[in-house]
Parts: structure tokens; C-alpha cells; sequence
């Protein structure tokens, strides 16, 4: 399953540096402006080259068909990563041979193509799942180490738990939103004068967290941890996320229980979910853990992260080129999806079909691998400079934050695309009306 198939080509003309490969074939739902008329209609698809390929539609024609289906004609696609690992298998294998050039069913019907492949630019993408859980760990321990270091002690820039569990949070699914959608800088408690009393403020500290975040596939039952050598089976696939944080609403609601109004007003993600089968080629080891994870954590495959190469870009309002402010890799992650989901249940936690789990900010070990600005200019002590001359420590209204990821291999590309948001003013506040 892991090797690539140089020989697999698609009858569709996809440029070379497209995330969006036959060895890809992510998932996504979408409308387009005649669904718009008709009552937001949300259907399923799949990327391929500059085209989705419209699910619905196949299904409808008896060409994509599986067990307990019809899937795909639907808002979510909840309902099919539900239906399980065997479908997923199914449905992979039956639409890449669809797209495949040696298969002639779709590539000499010219009325079928027209009705099955949508050109991306024509259509709107949606969230692509019902999110039930978000979760937000924090797992690069360079980006712990970054943090630690400028807010406690750089000899002692680690808590001692956090060499032993994948420390996480539970964040809010309803503030999980889709690329594209604009942010509303948000408002709150800010403690600019340690000695006073807080003031009401709009964020001074807005940052960007470069994330990838996994999509649960199989669920479990309440009191029913997930062993960590099942983990990777119930993980359908992971998407890129810009977890969005006010840097200094945090710094002062934190204590004692952690991150609240500071983490709850936008987790972007990218539209189309990754599947792990299409990630399989890219396996490669997390970091070595030292010291060894207690058992339950302990992973027999050491072979549990993948070789993602992630960006993130600034543009400025009425900036004509984005600068790259970040360049990483998903490799550097010390704690695996695999034992985030166990870590998460252990106690009996369960988990559901759609839940997102953010990976955490995932920081290099050099400073322009950095996946923060609080990182990137160092507490706001190394601004950094943009094409045409703006300096920013921090994210400015109407700064636009693009991430991208992808994996690479033997000529072989897949991707996940982008998630692009835009940052629009504070709201006005008028407490005396
Ligand atoms: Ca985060």
C-alpha cells in the first residue's frame, strides 16, 4: 500500500507541481452558484489536477457504488467515513481507476466528463465534515521550547510533563471554520500594566499557528480507550489548520485551566481532507523520544510521522506578492497522531467520527522554520520585513495568512492545497447603549 506507482497517470492534463495528483484524490464538499439557488445545496467531491470530481453524480450513475451507499450526495461526508475502512479502500481504488488514463470509461465519454468534473475555480468549497470535537494538542518541542523559553525559564524551557504525554486541550468545534473565511480580530481582557487592573481591548496580539489537524474516521465507546497500535486505524485523514490565537487575551486568562476566549474565535482549515492512504508513501520516524513513553504510548511501528513540507505566507492589504515567513516540516513533530488519539482516551474519553485533532504549532529547529509569529519575531523583539518594506511582529487588519503543505516523493506530489484567511477590524463596542 505504502509504495508509489510511477506507471499510474490520468487521462486529465495535471501540471507537474499540482497537490492534486491520481496518487491524491482528496475529499471535499462543495457547491457550486446553481446549488446556491437551490437551497445551498452541498454535494462531495473529489481534487484532481484543476477539477473536482463530482461524487454525487458518479454515484447517481451506478459508477461509484458502496456498501450501505448512496454517500455522497450530502453536506458532510460524516455519513461515508462512517460507513468504514472498507469503503474508503473501495471508493479510492474505484475513482482512481476512473481517472486513470488506461481506463476508458471516463476518458472517452465526453458527456460523462462534462457532467462529472467541475473546474475548482467555478465552485464554492465548504467545511467537510461535521466537526463534533476539536482538540488542540502541542506537540512540537521546539515550539514548546521557543515558548517556554521566552515566558519561564530558557534552562528549564520544558514542563516536566510534557516529555511524557502529548499535552492537549479541548477546544470549541464550532469556531472550526473553512479557508477563506474572513477573521474578525477579536476583543477581551488584555494586562498591559502588571500592576493594574485589566482593560477591554481588541487584540494588540493576533498570531497565526501553522497546524495540520487529523480527522477521527472510527470512533470509540465511552470508557473504551484506543490502543496506540489501533490509533492509526481510526484516523481517516488530515487537512492543514491556522489555528488562530490572541497572544495576549491568553497571556492573562491562561491560569490556572489554560487557553479560553484567547483559542475560541477561528480554527481555519484547509477544504479538502488528505487520506491517509494517499499519505502512506510518506511515512517516516518521529524525532527518537527520550525518555521511552510509558507503555500505553509506547508504539511498536517507530515508522509513525510523515514527510510534509509546510509553509506559511504574509500578504498585506493591497500587497501584490506574499512573503514566505515560515518554512517546516511535519517530521518534527515529537509526539505522533497516533499517540495524541490514545493519550486523549486512556481515561475512557470518546471520540467521534469528524473530530479534528490540531497537531499544535509545528515549529523547525531553525527560526525560519518557526510556525508562529510570537516565535518568528521573538516576542515582538525581531520584527520581521516584508517584501516592499512593512515590518510586522504580529498580524495586522487586513493581513492575509496562507499556509501550504505538501509531500513529495520519486516525481510524485501530493498536497493538501491551502488555508487562506483574511483579517478583517475589531468589532465596535458600545457598552452604554
Ligand atoms: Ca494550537
Amino acid at each position: 500500500m505504502s509504495k508509489i506507482d510511477n506507471t499510474l497517470t490520468s487521462f486529465i492534463d495535471i501540471a507537474a507541481d499540482s497537490d492534486f495528483s491520481i496518487h491524491n484524490l482528496p475529499y471535499g464538499i462543495f457547491s457550486n452558484a446553481k446549488d446556491a439557488a437551490d437551497n445551498n445545496k452541498r454535494r462531495a467531491g473529489v481534487a484532481i489536477g484543476e477539477y473536482v470530481l463530482d461524487l454525487a453524480v458518479l454515484e447517481a450513475e451506478g459508477l461509484l457504488s458502496l456498501e450501505g451507499g448512496p454517500y455522497f450526495d450530502q453536506p458532510t461526508l460524516n455519513a461515508f467515513i462512517d460507513s468504514g475502512r472498507d469503503n474508503w479502500t473501495q471508493a479510492r481504488s474505484t475513482i482512481q481507476t476512473l481517472l486513470s488514463s488506461v481506463s476508458d470509461t471516463l476518458r472517452d465519454n465526453q458527456d460523462l466528463q462534462k457532467k462529472v468534473l467541475l473546474k475548482q475555480a467555478d465552485v464554492t468549497m465548504h467545511l467537510p465534515v461535521h466537526v463534533p470535537g476539536f482538540t488542540d494538542f502541542y506537540s512540537s518541542k521546539e515550539h514548546a521550547t521557543n515558548v517556554g523559553t521566552m515566558f519561564r525559564d530558557p534552562n528549564n524551557a520544558l514542563l516536566p510533563n510534557w516529555t511524557e504525554m502529548p499535552v492537549g486541550y479541548n477546544g470549541r468545534a464550532s469556531t472550526v471554520i473553512v479557508s477563506g473565511t474572513d477573521v474578525i480580530r477579536p476583543s477581551g481582557q488584555l494586562k498591559p500594566n502588571a500592576d493594574d487592573r485589566p482593560i477591554f481591548s481588541a487584540c494588540k496580539r493576533l498570531d497565526f499557528e501553522l497546524e495540520t489537524a487529523f480527522v477521527v474516521g472510527k470512533g470509540n465507546s465511552i470508557g473504551q480507550p484506543i490502543a496506540v497500535d489501533n490509533a492509526s486505524e481510526h484516523i481517516f485523514g488530515m487537512v492543514l489548520l491556522n489555528d488562530w490565537s490572541a497572544r495576549d487575551i491568553q497571556k492573562w486568562e491562561y491560569v490556572p485551566l489554560g487557553p479560553f476566549n484567547a483559542k475560541t474565535f477561528a480554527s481555519e482549515v484547509s477544504p479538502w481532507i488528505v487520506t491517509m492512504d494517499a499519505l502512506a508513501p510518506f511515512k517516516t520516524a518521529c524525532p527518537i523520544q527520550e525518555p521511552k513513553p510509558l507503555a500505553y504510548l509506547n508504539e511498536k511501528d517507530s515508522n509513525n510521522s510523515y514527510d510534509i513540507h509546510l509553509s506559511v505566507e504574509l500578504l498585506p492589504e493591497n500587497s501584490d506578492s506574499a512573503t514566505v515567513v515560515c518554512e517546516t516540516n511535519f517530521k518534527h513533530m515529537y509526539w505522533s497522531m497516533a499517540q495524541q488519539l490514545t493519550h486523549h482516551t486512556i481515561t475512557g474519553c470518546k471520540v467521534e467520527v469528524g473530530d479534528m485533532m490540531g497537531s499544535g504549532t509545528i515549529s523547525g529547529p531553525t527560526p525560519d522554520s518557526y510556525g508562529s509569529m510570537l516565535e518568528i519575531a521573538w516576542n515582538a523583539t525581531k520584527p520581521v520585513t516584508l517584501k516592499g518594506g512593512k515590518t510586522r511582529s504580529f498580524i495586522e487588519d487586513g493581513d492575509t495568512v496562507i499556509m501550504k503543505g505538501y509531500s513529495e516523493k520519486d516525481g510524485i506530489r501530493v498536497g493538501f492545497g491551502e488555508v487562506r484567511g483574511k483579517v478583517l477590524p475589531a468589532l465596535n463596542f458600545d457598552f452604554n447603549k
